[in-house]
């Protein structure tokens, strides 16, 4: 009788296994020493040790410099369209406690920390949209598909798979519908708050919803202050102040669909002061000097910049870019102002950022104290076995002086 033929397989180097037995799930081209079978993109592998130990399963990625992401630790699990709707599924069923009347949305699938890297999928309402990142995941996207459209009511479910990392992947990019039609005016409602989201065209999916649990806590500080809201995209924050009691917020961001957006998103939401909100299309780095040199002052800023630094190679220029305008920021605040601060840059940690917030705080010969601490909020978990998955921090400080 014939032996049956064994599938493509990965020997990794001796030692290289090591991150493997911890769960991390990504393997990276420098660990591999063979590659046996002739795997496509995206298809799966064995992965073995240099002593032949089974280690995982996971999907081959012959262009990204991560060569495989691991599906699967058990022996046992066989990966097939089953297993994605038992992984869909389980996704799913985590966030049952996160939409109610007050709040709409949320992260459905977040990637590696859900079992499924390289897919992300954001839920708007009756709006699902997808993001697939990584070659295992578009070679398995019907699956994925058809594990949403059960373990969903969702009416439509809308493709943006345009990111970066798809480029790293050799991936072309899809944006469209999977099913159903996207309505002409998608909008979330957010702690009470209507917003508008462009899930065709918008960053990532259309909305941050990652700040969701960070614009409640900045609502509930907004009481009175004069508040500067800093890479404001469609105003998220901004909208949480003036719920929050805020008397005047301006808000900034260079993005001009993003701030027509945003402005929106306010006149969708009568009951809060509209005429006490000021949008400034302009870049921040910029305009932080512009209202230093004229003297401006806030009780409230929020800083929520872009992904400055998305590896640790970028670190050490983004962590300057970090610190100018963290030190503005400190500046511009008056005598007991807050500033929420956040970076969600993958290649600064938690402690990187804090150094670099004190460095600024310094410079700026503000005394601060920090009253809080913000990540991401928990419908994006983060697998112990994946520190890269806590890639927005941010901190809360209070000036004295
Ligand atoms: N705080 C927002 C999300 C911010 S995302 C929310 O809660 O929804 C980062 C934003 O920074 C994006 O909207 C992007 O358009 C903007 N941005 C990027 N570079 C900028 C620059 N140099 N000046 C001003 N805005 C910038």
């Amino acid at each position: 009788m014939a032996e049956r033929a064994a599938g493509p397989e990965l020997r990794l180097h001796p030692g290289r296994e090591k991150s493997l037995l911890q769960r991390h799930p990504w393997v990276f081209s420098g660990a591999i020493a063979e590659l046996r079978g002739a795997p496509a993109s995206g298809d799966t592998v064995a992965i073995r040790s240099a002593d032949g130990r089974w280690l995982a399963r996971a999907a081959w990625s012959p262009e990204s410099q991560i060569r495989a992401r691991v599906w699967s630790f058990d022996e046992t699990e066989t990966v097939d369209a089953a297993f994605f709707d038992r992984r869909v599924g389980e996704a799913v069923c985590a966030r049952a406690g996160f939409t109610d009347a007050a709040h709409t949305g949320c992260r459905l699938i977040h990637g590696e920390s859900d079992g499924l890297p390289g897919v992300i999928a954001d839920r708007y309402g009756d709006v699902v949209v997808l993001q697939l990142g990584a070659a295992g995941a578009e070679r398995w996207r019907d699956a994925i598909v058809a594990g949403l459209r059960r373990h969903t009511d969702a009416t439509c479910l809308f493709e943006r798979s345009d990111a970066d990392v798809r480029e790293r992947e050799g991936l072309p990019a899809r944006v469209g519908p999977l099913y159903g039609t996207l309505p002409d005016a998608v909008t979330l409602v957010e702690d009470g708050l209507v917003y508008r989201v462009d899930v065709a065209g918008g960053q990532k999916t259309g909305f941050y919803l990652d700040q969701r649990d960070n614009r409640a806590r900045v609502r509930r500080l907004a009481r009175g202050r004069e508040t500067l809201n800093v890479f404001c995209y469609t105003g998220g924050f901004t909208l949480a102040a003036l719920a929050g009691g805020a008397p005047r917020v301006l808000s900034i961001d260079s993005s001009a669909p993003a701030l027509a957006l945003a402005r929106d998103s306010l006149a969708c939401n009568p009951q809060l002061p509209a005429g006490a909100a000021e949008w400034r299309d302009a870049d921040a780095f910029t305009e932080l000097r512009r209202l230093r040199d004229a003297a401006a002052s806030f009780d409230l800023i929020v800083l929520d910049p872009p992904k400055l630094a998305p590896t640790a190679h970028h670190a050490e220029k983004a962590s300057r870019a970090y610190k100018d305008i963290n030190l503005l920021a400190l500046k511009l605040l008056r005598p007991g102002g807050l500033l929420a601060t956040f970076s969600c840059s993958g290649g600064v940690d938690a402690a990187l950022f804090r150094k670099i917030v004190a460095g600024a705080a310094l410079d700026a010969r503000a005394d601060a104290a920090v009253i809080g601490h913000f990540a991401a909020s928990a419908d994006h978990p983060c697998s112990l076995a994946f520190p890269e998955g806590e890639y927005l921090k941010g901190l809360l400080l209070r000036k004295a002086r």
